[in-house]
């Protein structure tokens, strides 16, 4: 039977969603406390350069899932992009990820793949077995030098926290070559939508049976009259913080502009800790099928995420699971209503999983409540 069914949300989870219960015959109704769709995944023309702005910071879309990549493409052309990230550290420029040149720049070697396996398993502390955090994980992976140089400072600044604090599945997200590839990532998709990710949103929610909300907050007041609710909000927002807020990372961002190019690569990072950005992206870099006279670039601070700023980031920090629990058992009690996404699961998660868990949530729902 069809229903009437909200959704919180504008970002992907909640695109995804609208979308699914659209096409499958439920009304919905999508409201989004911003001014724009795509939450922090949204893109805009600068109105200066014509650059496309990654407007919450540089998103490249990546999957090993064939469903996530056959379901995006077909609302975007996806334009091929490979990821090839530097480093800045202690006055020297690196290649990112840790690979053969990264290796080879740092200590003033040769190595061939095998020499360089053979020198980090001599210097990489084999004395931990079973790594939990942060450090004790990068110090078993890459040894002092590298962990010191590359991760310790940048994940500072990055998370407030001292690698030592935060849990091993952070420096999980990073590959380590021993060959001289230097794509950020290790999925066989990837790439950029032309004309962005805002595109995108806008055509998963460009739909009949979908009505959108733009600067509309959400509370519990507003659900009478939905028979379900998909929140891809703060869940600690949602309970008024009845277990104390989780801590959040948000971004800063100071524009920078010029003629030409400015650093003449799409992300520089910068890992000493005395420098206070954590990375520079320039934009017009993520689009080089497009040219572009003028350039737009965004340097990044990261901080605190007061009462007022857009979270970013859920801080996977080892000692708050329990607080985390508590606010999941709450979830899970609530009758008529879904939790998803980055924010409403509180889990560091990218573009393709965020999409391949919303259409799993779509298909138990549609299986349970067909239209
Ligand atoms: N990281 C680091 N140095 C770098 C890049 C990343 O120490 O130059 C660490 C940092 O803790 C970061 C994590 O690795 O949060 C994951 O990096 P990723 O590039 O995936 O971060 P994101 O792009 O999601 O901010």
């Amino acid at each position: 039977m069809k229903q009437r069914i909200a959704v919180v949300g504008a970002g992907f989870s909640g695109a995804v969603i609208a979308y699914r219960l659209a096409q499958a015959g439920h009304g919905v109704d999508v409201f989004e406390a911003r001014r724009h769709l795509a939450g922090n995944c949204h893109t805009e023309r600068d109105p200066q350069s014509g650059v496309l702005l990654h407007r919450y910071g540089p998103h490249i879309f990546h999957t090993a899932d064939e469903r996530v990549w056959r379901f995006v493409n077909q609302f975007a052309e996806f334009m091929p992009f490979v990821n090839r990230v530097k480093a800045v550290a202690r006055g020297r420029v690196f290649t990112l990820p840790i690979n053969l040149l990264t290796i080879n720049q740092f200590f003033g070697r040769t190595f061939s793949p095998e020499e360089a396996r053979r020198f980090i398993g001599s210097i990489a502390d084999t004395s931990i077995e079973n790594p939990r955090t942060f450090e004790e994980q990068a110090l078993a992976f890459v040894g002092k030098d590298l962990y010191e140089t590359f991760l310790e400072g940048y994940t500072l600044k990055q998370w407030g926290r001292h690698p030592s604090q935060l849990p091993a599945s952070v420096l999980k997200r990073l590959p380590l070559r021993f060959n001289y590839d230097d794509n950020y990532y290790s999925h066989p998709y990837q790439g950029i939508p032309r004309e962005g990710y805002t595109h995108i949103v806008e055509k998963l929610l460009d739909h009949a049976g979908i009505r959108v909300h733009l600067e509309t907050s959400f509370t519990q007041a507003d659900r009478k009259g939905f028979s379900h609710l998909f929140y891809s909000g703060p869940i600690d927002a949602w309970f008024d913080d009845a277990e104390g807020r989780l801590a959040y990372r948000t971004l800063d961002f100071e524009t920078l502009r010029a003629e030409g190019d400015l650093q003449g690569t799409a992300v520089i990072n910068y890992c000493d800790p005395e420098v206070p950005w954590t990375r520079i992206s320039e934009h017009k870099h993520f689009a080089p099928w497009e040219s572009h006279e003028r350039t737009v670039a965004f340097k990044e601070f990261s901080r605190v995420c007061e009462a007022g700023d857009i979270p970013y980031y859920p801080i996977p920090l080892v000692a708050e699971q329990a607080q985390l629990q508590r606010y999941l058992d709450l979830a899970r009690a609530e009758q008529g209503m879904t939790f998803l996404g980055r924010l409403g699961t509180y889990r560091y998660l990218d573009m393709d999983v965020t999409i391949k868990e919303a259409l799993e949530v779509a298909d138990r729902f549609l299986g349970a409540c067909p239209a």
